[in-house]
């Protein structure tokens, strides 16, 4: 029986969603064709990482292998794409020694994200990019508090207890608010006073959450307050030096450790790889994520640019919209292998959610002129929700 090889690069949100889609719309397909389903990842399991924040707090596993979400009927393939030949409908890959094989395809989706943008030597502080450096401030959290029961300058003991997070995104909200919640309590387990600790959130614009009404960017910074986040806005950080903070404007404040949380990059290899993408870096895709001048080549997620054909609008970069664009992918790949007039993209609604420490959240939505706000922990609740969804945990 003939074979239909469909290859899903990467594992991560868009990845994980769109194998699954895949898998249960083309099983539905009756030209007689067997699928094999393979997907590929530099890693064998798959990152949760709008949880980055949490191994930087605690010690907490935020991976999950692969073979978890599809016991049967996927292949998986630890390695790294390198190159696409469209035109041959061939990749080829390198495993982690270094070896190099070629994969052919029927159908190829990639996925392969974004990376956390990263800081120069001379910005100094520690950026969150990846699980490793969430670990490396956890760590350096804690020697500081260490350090603290020995030390006698209360100038060093304050700035020892002080982190300032610097980008106010979500990724910067997120972690501050955790990190007040578990450097207090470390702090008081090592017989410290827990209000000695200051977390600090610099925000380069004038309120919080600039994507969403003025009132739902104070009601977060409130929250903040009431967890031990001093918010300062309209600030920007230029470096951290010898545990000094410099501000534009050359104000200096003293801290134990500078962290960096400033957004998302589409994949830098997306550049070399062999598909067209814009100045930004973004893979260029028609309204139903087909790469643009190939065939049977799609693409979503961070590492594409999505468009709204009815508003114009583009996708961002969240798990949510990538969740939302593999759910259509399953039907898209379905009509254009029956030839069908294949769905085309629709914008996600407006919804957002925010972890503000355990068992704490905010969740807005903006729906018929109306603002939604949920808050503490039915906030909490569909904020862990919608993570787990994401990495389709039930
Ligand atoms: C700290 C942080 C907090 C966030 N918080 C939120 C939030 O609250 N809400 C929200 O909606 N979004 C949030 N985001 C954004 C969200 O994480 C991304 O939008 C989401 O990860 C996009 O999913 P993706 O599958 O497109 O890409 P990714 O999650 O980046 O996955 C890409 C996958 O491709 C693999 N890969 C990359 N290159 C290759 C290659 N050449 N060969 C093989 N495999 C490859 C990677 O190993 C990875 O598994 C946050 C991001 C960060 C970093």
């Amino acid at each position: 029986m003939e074979q239909l090889t469909c290859i899903v690069v990467g594992a991560g949100y868009a990845g994980i969603n769109a194998v699954k889609e895949i898998k249960k719309t083309l099983q539905n397909e009756r030209s007689g064709r067997t699928l094999r389903l393979i997907l590929i990842d530099k890693n064998l399991y798959h990152t949760r990482k709008v949880l980055l924040f949490k191994p930087a707090a605690i010690t907490q596993n935020i991976t999950i292998p692969l073979m978890e979400f599809f016991p049967s009927g996927v292949e998986f393939v630890q390695a790294t794409v390198t190159q696409i030949d469209s035109d041959k409908k061939r990749l080829l890959c390198q495993d982690a020694k270094g070896n190099e094989s070629t994969l052919t395809y029927d159908i190829l989706v990639v996925a392969v994200g974004s990376v956390v943008r990263q800081t120069t030597a001379e910005q100094g502080g520690v950026a969150l990019t990846n699980i490793h450096a969430a670990s490396i401030i956890h760590e350096m959290w804690r020697a500081n508090l260490v350090r603290v029961v020995k030390e006698r300058s209360v100038h060093e003991r304050q700035r020892l207890m002080t982190i300032a997070v610097t980008g106010a995104g979500i990724s910067g909200i997120e972690t501050s608010a955790e990190l007040a919640h578990f450097v207090r309590e470390e702090a008081k387990q090592l017989g410290l006073d827990p209000n000695a600790v200051k977390i600090i959130l610099f925000n380069m614009n004038k309120r919080l959450f600039t994507e969403g009404p003025t009132k739902l960017g104070d009601k977060l910074a409130h929250i903040l307050a009431t967890h031990g986040v001093t918010v300062v806005h309209d600030s920007k950080v230029l470096k951290e030096k010898n545990g000094i903070v410099t501000l534009l404007g050359d104000k200096t404040i003293p801290v134990g450790l500078c962290i960096w949380t400033l957004g998302l990059l589409p994949n830098p290899m997306l550049r070399s790889i062999g598909l067209p993408v814009n100045d930004d870096g973004f893979v260029l895709v028609d309204a139903s994520y087909r790469v643009q001048g190939a065939h049977s080549l799609y693409s979503i997620g961070d590492c594409a640019r999505i468009v709204d054909p009815a508003s114009g609008l583009v996708d961002g970069m969240t798990c949510k919209e990538a969740s939302a664009q593999a759910a259509r992918l399953g039907n898209i790949v379905l009509a254009d292998l029956t030839g069908n007039p294949a769905p085309t993209h629709k914008r996600f609604m407006d919804f957002f959610c925010f972890g503000l420490g355990p068992e704490q959240g905010l969740v807005w939505t903006h729906k018929w002129g109306l603002d939604v706000i949920f808050t503490g922990k039915l906030g909490w609740r569909l904020r862990k929700w919608t993570w787990d969804i994401a990495s389709l945990i039930k």
